[in-house]
């Protein structure tokens, strides 16, 4: 039997969290779900958004999944998110874009992997607000070491980049390709201009590349490849990215493969993985049995080939394949056009997949 915990989160969080769960539990698969809670009610009822059970429960249990947690904007506390994968060291955000048939889209046979840095550069949470006296200390600080004067209402956040987890994430993405049967790793960067950070990812990069003659090894800078991934997204293979240009670049990558409904991911570290979609909360439709679970029911399916479950996780991921292939029961964001029969809610078309996993029985 596995122990998995099971953070549903907020929003939507809860009602996919649901469908994955249902979906996992149709492969006979034999999991017991020890669920915690966190995020914007938890803020409510216990000060914090994320209590140390949460994190006692992941380290004890080893693998999670969860669903998304709101952050608020620009002020509020600091993302749930962001600070699980800092304090349980999941160094490794993984995302893979796969074009699935029926899904609308601009593109097909796309099969990309993000493969992105998780606990530093501007995502490492330190800050330094408008007016304070910090600021200004910092400010002077620089001004007396650079002679780079900021003007008196600057906001600053710090952009720390290390050798060593630029190599840890580059090896990361060399052993998934080498493990995965892929041709390349393309590593993305701003190094022209910001020589000391993303010149030393790149460094870290071309340095750890040496170690692995099997796998070409490229380089991009982020606004070309960007472009060069709306054009011509087929050249590339496994991307690896510093946390910012990773975080912006998935969404761009799950875009190419029909949108945030369908791009599953996972937090990875030396021990700890935790599973959890691409997209965020989107509570405006919470409560609505209205988004795809898609790319939650998908995150699962990752959760299971981590623990070995391989023949679970292949029954899920080919019942989700039909069904959208099928195109009669998915959800608002799978139909495509206006003159399409109408969309069926999460509920109705979880139902369609487990009828699917349950059909492939073996
Ligand atoms: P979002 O991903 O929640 O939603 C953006 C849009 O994408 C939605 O309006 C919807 O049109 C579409 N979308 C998202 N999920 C979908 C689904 N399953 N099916 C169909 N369409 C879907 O992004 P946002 O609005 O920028 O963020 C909302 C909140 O989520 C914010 O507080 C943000 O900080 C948080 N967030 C959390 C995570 C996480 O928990 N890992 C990740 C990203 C954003």
């Amino acid at each position: 039997m596995h122990v998995i915990t099971l953070i549903p989160g907020d929003g939507i969080g809860p009602e996919i969290t649901e469908m994955t769960k249902r979906c996992i539990e149709a492969t006979g698969v034999d999991i017991k779900w020890e669920e915690v809670h966190a995020g914007v009610e938890v803020m409510e009822k216990e000060g914090t958004p994320l209590p140390d059970k949460v994190l006692a429960a992941i380290r004890k249990n080893k693998v999670a999944i969860k669903g998304p947690i709101t952050t608020p904007v620009g002020k509020g506390f600091r993302s749930v998110n962001v600070s699980l994968r800092k304090k349980l060291n999941l160094y490794a955000c993984l995302r893979p874009c796969k074009s699935y048939p029926g899904v609308s889209s601009n593109y097909a046979d796309i099969d990309l992997v993000v493969v992105r840095e998780n606990t530093e550069d501007l995502y490492a949470g330190i800050e330094f607000k408008e007016g304070e006296k910090e600021t200004q200390e910092l400010m002077d600080f620089i001004k007396s070491k650079t002679s780079s004067e900021m003007k008196k209402d600057t906001a600053i956040s710090i952009k720390p980049i290390s050798r060593s987890a630029s190599e840890k994430i580059t090896r990361f993405a060399f052993e998934y390709a080498r493990k995965n049967n892929r041709r390349k790793v393309t590593a993305v960067h701003k190094a022209n201009i910001m020589k000391y950070t993303d010149g030393l990812f790149l460094e870290a990069a071309r340095q750890v590349a040496k170690d692995y003659s099997d796998i070409e090894f490229e380089d991009r800078i982020v606004d070309n490849m960007c472009m060069q991934l709306v054009q011509k997204p087929l050249l590339y293979d496994v991307i690896v990215l510093p946390n910012l240009y990773g975080d912006i670049v998935s969404d761009l990558c799950a875009g190419l493969v029909g949108g945030l409904g369908v791009t599953p991911g996972a937090n990875l570290g030396d021990e700890l993985a935790l599973f959890e979609p691409t997209h965020g909360s989107a509570p405006k439709y919470k409560n609505q049995n209205k988004v795809n679970p898609t790319a939650m029911i998908l995150s699962g399916v990752m959760m299971l080939k981590y623990i070995n479950e391989n023949e679970a996780a292949d029954r899920i991921e080919k019942a989700v394949a039909g069904v959208i292939a099928e195109g009669k029961f998915v959800t608002y964001d799978l139909k495509r056009g206006k003159n399409d029969s109408s969309p069926v809610g999460m509920a109705e078309m979880t139902e369609a997949i487990i009828k699917r996993i349950k059909n492939d029985e073996c």
